[in-house]
């Protein structure tokens, strides 16, 4: 059942884009896609210089990203995971996965240490190869994965409109040069603070589970959804069956961020586990710290870089984005 709403809704995004040429590695471009790879990557560098320093400048610690442990995002039942295979290996007698996410990670440092984080956290997710010309995924790309101690989902949210607003309307200052090349600089606009909040259940009722195709289309701004099902550590509330979480879409991209409210109690993680068929073996750390109440509430999300960079940009595929293109499906040298 959620397999066929996964494909349902994601095949409906790959139809409603044109045929877009895949990116091709460094060696092969022309003169005048090297000097298009260029801008973009000016414009990724402002990017990130912009975001590490509005959260950096309001009190988010940096934590450098891990590559290899024991937990990682399950991604698991997300309604549009589409993982072809984990990457695990063995180490020292044990097994650790590639990071898919950095969210066990922050929940754990946010627990303990820093009740501000953020992250550049490279995820690696080999999607399957159909996913290539979605557009929007690669199976290697980078989060700013943050966290917030004690936060509501509200507050994350006004936060990340400040980030996203701020950030156009720097872009637009010091980076005109490079938006007027892209033919990016007149659609580029500031959005309207707070942006518009929908709730997922009711776009399914009024639009179908083709919900997510029409939402782009008819957007002009970013706007939230949210009451996501999704992995366990979203905050669900079991009386309601509301999930107190979100995801923001970008206008013709879609999903940018995802982020929520977090379960901290140990008998509602575990149920959720149990009931997600989600290994709690694999999970020993972040069950035992909830068990010994150690666990805090937060919240926090994740923006997808190169999602973000792909819409300020105009790129027609995620690979456009990146030096080295990570294509689900294609495997190039570097
Ligand atoms: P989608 O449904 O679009 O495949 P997701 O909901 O599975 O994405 P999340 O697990 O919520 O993705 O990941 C957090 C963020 O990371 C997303 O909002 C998106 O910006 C980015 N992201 C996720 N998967 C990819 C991917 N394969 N390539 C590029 N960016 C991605
Ligand atoms: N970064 C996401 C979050 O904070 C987790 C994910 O990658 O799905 O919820
Ligand atoms: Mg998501």
């Amino acid at each position: 059942m959620i397999k066929e709403q996964v494909d349902v809704r994601k095949d409906a995004l790959v139809l409603s884009r044109e045929l877009v040429e895949m990116p091709r590695p460094l060696e092969l471009l022309s003169e005048s896609e090297i000097e298009k790879k260029h801008c973009i990557s000016r414009v990724m560098t402002y990017v990130l210089k912009h975001l590490t320093s509005q959260f950096a400048s309001n009190g988010f610690e940096w934590l450098l990203p891990v590559i290899l442990s024991q937990s990682t995002d399950p991604l698991w039942p997300d309604q549009c995971a589409s993982i072809e295979k984990r990457v695990e290996l063995e180490i020292y007698g044990k097994t650790v996965r590639a990071t898919a996410s950095m969210i066990i990670h922050k929940l754990v440092a946010c627990s303990i240490i820093s009740p501000k984080l953020f992250s550049l956290s490279p995820n690696v997710r080999i999607e399957k190869s159909e996913r290539g010309t979605s557009g929007v995924h690669a199976y290697e790309f980078t989060q700013l994965d943050f966290e917030v101690r004690n936060a509501s989902s509200r507050d994350i949210r006004s936060f990340v409109e400040g980030v996203i607003c701020r950030l156009i309307e720097n872009l637009k200052e010091d980076m005109g040069e490079e938006l007027l090349y892209l033919g990016r600089y007149d659609d580029l606009r500031k959005p309207r603070i707070p942006f518009e909040l929908y709730d997922k259940a009711e776009l399914e009722k009024e639009y179908g589970v083709q919900w997510e195709k029409r939402m782009l289309c008819e957007i002009d701004y970013p706007v939230w959804v949210t009451n996501l099902p999704r992995e366990f550590y979203d905050f669900e509330d079991f009386q309601s069956g509301k999930w107190d979480n979100y995801d923001l879409l970008l206008p013709q991209y879609g999903e940018v961020l995802s982020g929520g409210k977090r379960e901290f109690e140990f008998g509602k993680i575990g149920k959720k586990m149990e009931r997600d068929n989600v290994r709690k073996e694999n999970y020993s750390l972040l069950l035992r710290l909830a068990e010994e109440g150690r666990l805090k509430p937060s919240a926090g999300a994740g923006i997808g870089i190169e999602r973000l960079v792909s819409w300020i940009t105009g790129a027609k595929h995620i690979g456009e984005t990146q030096l080295f293109p990570k294509i689900p499906g294609i495997v190039y040298d570097l």
